[in-house]
């Protein structure tokens, strides 16, 4: 007898009404966790029990022990790394996604959900003006969206090239140069390591953080052969856009792939007020970012977007397996787009978050996330003793407070405090206390209160020399 939702339902409402009570609890509850994973060990290890226990008192269980140890990332009031919240429909559909238990990498035995990641993927490439053939990936997170663009950028340089990269490997194959930024997020390296094509030469970057394009052009002047340009869309600390117009005419001169990290700046192109940052960056190849940064579906998801569908089929797709029926023609069938056979429906949230919001929907979220952002640094660099070390024109801040020891301290002190929650992190030679922004759900309010505990944890800092 197959199971109906009876057995489901008790763990189902627990679930739902602890989920509720953890939401509702985000406003007012210090941010960081209390508790370590250490602390925790005994109430999760151990050995294996020989009982079960029943699925609804696993979850009281569960909420119980886990609270402690909860960071509030979904509280408007986290501004650490550049971490978003999920909007309600997003996270409603996500449980959905879970209930209906779909193995979504083929498009005839999931058709609802190759048709709603379809669907999503087509109002993607319109919001962000890519070009509309593209082929969409539905991945964990932006590293493995970067890492699809680049597997199908090593795939066509090589064919290119004349090289038969599925036949014959690497070894021996003509070397692929790589270009990054000199302020390239570390997992673009990551991705070049995963497909063996090893340190990257990093191209010097200016006051900003921007990939500077005549440093490119010498760079790539050096030397011959396939070439990989990883450019970057948002930089983690100052929030800037490389020049993509000059950058990519560049790189086209020199015959290379274009690459755009655009983790969570990919969205500045929904803004139209935003178009000069993003200017150009459609002439690109490919493009990884994240849904569950900006757009605030839960995790995980990220976006790859790949111009040249048969590289990345190429790269992506199986090539020999007869028992999976799958799509030859047309949109192609999900596990050919990214690393993943069988998944989740992970492309459901963002359907969700983006029907939800729609198209001025989500222009206003992105643009409300810089609008806080530039708040919170307008009325910063008016306390005395804080300086605001990058230009702020999306949504992040880089804060420091005299010497490094001082920032590291007004870091841990805003930390402990608990109304907010800022990363530490290095940039351009100096210690920061980076703000970042993005949780659809700061508002106002959020906004005065970091700015209330950044200054008072100063102030705090400094009555103590
Ligand atoms: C977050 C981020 C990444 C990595 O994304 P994940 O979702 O953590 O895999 C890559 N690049 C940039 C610019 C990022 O901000």
């Amino acid at each position: 007898m197959s199971a109906g939702g009876e057995p489901y339902s008790e763990a189902l409402s627990a679930a739902a009404r602890r989920a509720a009570e953890w939401l509702a609890s985000l406003p007012d509850r210090h941010v960081g966790p209390a508790q370590s994973a250490h602390d925790l060990a005994a109430d999760f290890g151990g050995p294996l029990p020989e009982q079960g226990m029943p699925a609804a008192a696993l979850v009281e269980y569960l909420a119980d022990k886990a609270e402690p140890g909860l960071m509030a990332m979904p509280s408007g009031r986290f501004f650490g790394w550049v971490i978003g919240g999920t909007l309600p429909a997003a996270l409603a559909a996500d449980w959905l996604v879970s209930a209906w238990d779909q193995n979504s990498g083929l498009r005839y035995a999931t058709p609802a959900i190759a048709a709603i990641e379809e669907g999503a993927g087509h109002w993607l490439l319109d919001l962000l003006g890519l070009p509309p053939d593209s082929d969409v990936g539905f991945t964990t997170g932006a590293t493995m969206a970067n890492f699809t663009g680049l597997a199908a950028a090593r795939w066509r340089l090589l064919a290119d090239a004349g090289w038969d990269l599925d036949g014959d490997g690497l070894a021996g194959a003509p070397r692929i140069r790589c270009f990054v930024g000199q302020e390239r997020h570390e997992t673009i390296d990551l991705g070049l390591r995963y497909l063996g094509l090893g340190r990257p030469i990093a191209v010097p970057a200016d006051s900003q953080g921007r990939l500077v394009a005549a440093e490119l052009d010498r760079l790539l002047s050096e030397g011959t052969g396939p070439a990989l340009v990883c450019l970057q869309a948002g930089n983690l600390h100052s929030g800037a856009f490389d020049p993509f117009d000059a950058a990519i005419r560049v790189a086209r001169r020199h015959g290379a792939w274009v690459h755009v990290d655009g983790a969570f700046g990919l969205w500045a192109a929904a803004v139209p007020e935003f178009a000069d940052l993003t200017r150009g960056m459609a002439l690109a190849d490919s493009w990884g970012t994240d849904a569950h940064k900006t757009l605030n579906v839960p995790y995980d998801c990220g976006i790859a977007i790949v111009r040249d569908s048969a590289a990345l089929r190429s790269a992506m797709g199986l090539q020999h397996t007869s028992y999976l029926i799958h799509d030859v023609e047309g949109p192609g069938d999900p596990f050919e787009k990214a690393p993943e056979l069988s998944r989740r429906g992970r492309g459901v949230p963002v359907w969700a978050a983006l029907r939800s919001l729609g198209r001025d929907g989500v222009a206003a979220q992105v643009r409300g996330l810089a609008d806080a952002a530039s708040k919170i640094g307008s009325r910063l660099a008016e306390v005395d003793g804080v300086e605001v070390l990058n230009t702020v024109d999306y949504t992040q801040v880089s804060l420091a407070f005299g010497d490094d020891a001082t920032t590291r301290a007004v870091t841990a002190r805003v930390i402990e405090d608990g109304k907010v929650w800022m990363s530490g992190s290095r940039w351009q030679g100096r210690d920061v206390l980076r703000v970042s922004v993005s949780n659809w759900s700061t508002d106002a309010d959020d906004v005065g209160t970091a700015v209330e505990a950044v200054s008072s944890a100063l102030a705090a800092v400094r009555a103590m020399d």
